[in-house]
């Protein structure tokens, strides 16, 4: 008679019994497996966030991880090293020592699809701490339609499984914090419940406080438990594209220039001014000097040109083209690009100014007839994209981009 091999019981005393190669299992035997597997998928996944083994890295190990993951943006990558590298070393600095060392939170200006995201995305992959991304758009002032800022700290508790701990050694990352300068340079017309109330509400967390957190997210209502946690030792990265930024710049430094007389002396890159964007330039567009204050690194990312688009295709560690090869793989098909296919890719996403955001949907476009196909067809064991043959896919998209 046959018998799970786990718990002895027969065909007749369970429900199903699977046969293996010379044994056999039961349907309890498997879901109290399931369960086991489960229980510790889960005490690793707390463990996973152990806020005591945060590693320590050194800004120049922080930079070579960025580097493999994050094209180009040298200056903005050497600046974030140093300022997590502070962080982190405030965070574990011992306790006896009195003097209290001030946050370095982080403000990155530039165009949108530069990688502002995938670099403060990129730094909790590192030092593996919970990490959210909250965008300031929807935030308004406690009370208005939209999300209260403490609804960011929702989030990264989730992330974090209600570790608390780990909660308040996590990064969050504000996305568009330029939409939320204020309107005016008056501030006091008519109330300005996304731009300058949104600056207040967050100015408390920036700068390091008790916050009572709902953990479901949601309004605030009296029933509803709140967790508290201290976001003193949480680092804040923002991102904006401060479009236009560039002139307030420009103005600042030909006044500077004038009032130093020494025009002739500094040679301005014109074509890349957002190198010089500076916490003034932030104010004059519209930020509370407040929030400018608990931002005290700046950084700037340039615009991707047809060189560092074509690098993103191919260079990082899970870089487009890679992933794609491996997915052809798996249906045991090789999968190569040609350069000059690669180089059609990068023209199209340019003249569409789609930037590196949108390399992967033409990608996604080249192959989509053939990663239909293929997986049908037996006899194909290699496919070598041209130029031509994704030349003749991608003008499907200029056609219907065309057409709106
Ligand atoms: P944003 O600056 O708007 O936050 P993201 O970081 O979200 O831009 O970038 C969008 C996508 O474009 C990323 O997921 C990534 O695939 C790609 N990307 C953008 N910039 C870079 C870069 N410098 N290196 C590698 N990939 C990049």
């Amino acid at each position: 008679m046959d018998k799970c091999s786990f718990c002895g019981r027969t065909r007749d005393d369970v429900a199903m019994l699977f046969a293996g190669n010379k044994a056999f299992i039961c349907n309890d035997c498997i879901e109290n497996g399931y369960t086991i597997i489960e229980e510790y998928a889960l005490e690793e996944k707390t463990k996973k966030f152990d806020n005591k083994k945060i590693k320590l890295y050194k800004p120049l190990e922080i930079k070579e991880f960025l580097d493999s993951y994050v094209i180009g943006q040298d200056a903005a990558k050497k600046t974030i090293s140093v300022a997590v590298y502070n962080h982190f070393k405030r965070i574990q600095k011992s306790k006896d020592s009195e003097l209290e060392i001030d946050k370095s939170n982080v403000i990155i200006v530039g165009p949108t699809g530069t990688g502002k995201t995938l670099m403060a995305q990129t730094i909790a992959k590192l030092l593996n701490v919970p990490f959210c991304i909250a965008d300031a758009t929807v935030l308004t002032e406690a009370g208005y339609v939209g999300e209260d800022v403490e609804n960011i700290l929702t989030r990264l508790l989730q992330v974090a499984d209600y570790n608390v701990d780990a909660a308040e050694k996590g990064i969050v990352f504000i996305d568009e914090i330029d939409k939320i300068a204020r309107k005016s340079d008056n501030p006091s017309i008519t109330r300005d419940v996304s731009g300058e109330g949104v600056q207040q509400a967050l100015l408390k967390l920036l700068e390091g406080t008790i916050v009572n957190v709902p953990p479901q997210g949601g309004r605030k209502h009296p029933e509803q438990k709140f967790i508290q946690v201290n976001t003193k030792n949480i680092l804040f990265i923002a991102g904006g594209a401060f479009d236009g930024i560039e002139k307030r710049i420009a103005a600042r430094l030909k006044h500077n220039v004038v009032g130093y007389k020494t025009s002739k002396d500094i040679a301005i890159d014109r074509d890349n001014m957002l190198q010089y964007v500076s916490h003034q330039d932030l104010k004059a567009y519209g930020l509370i000097p407040e929030i400018v204050g608990r931002l005290p690194v700046i950084t700037y990312l340039e615009e991707l040109d047809a060189a560092a688009l074509r690098n993103i295709l191919t260079e990082p560690k899970n870089a487009i083209i890679k992933q794609f090869v491996e997915l052809f793989k798996l249906d045991g098909i090789t999968l190569t690009f040609d350069d000059d296919a690669l180089d059609a890719i990068v023209e199209t996403a340019q003249e569409l100014k789609i930037g590196a955001r949108g390399l992967r949907s033409l990608v996604e476009t080249v192959l989509n007839d053939a990663m239909f196909e293929l997986p049908s067809d037996k006899s194909v064991k290699k496919l070598k994209i041209t130029k031509e043959y994704a030349k003749d896919k991608l003008q499907k998209i200029n056609a219907i981009k065309l057409a709106n």
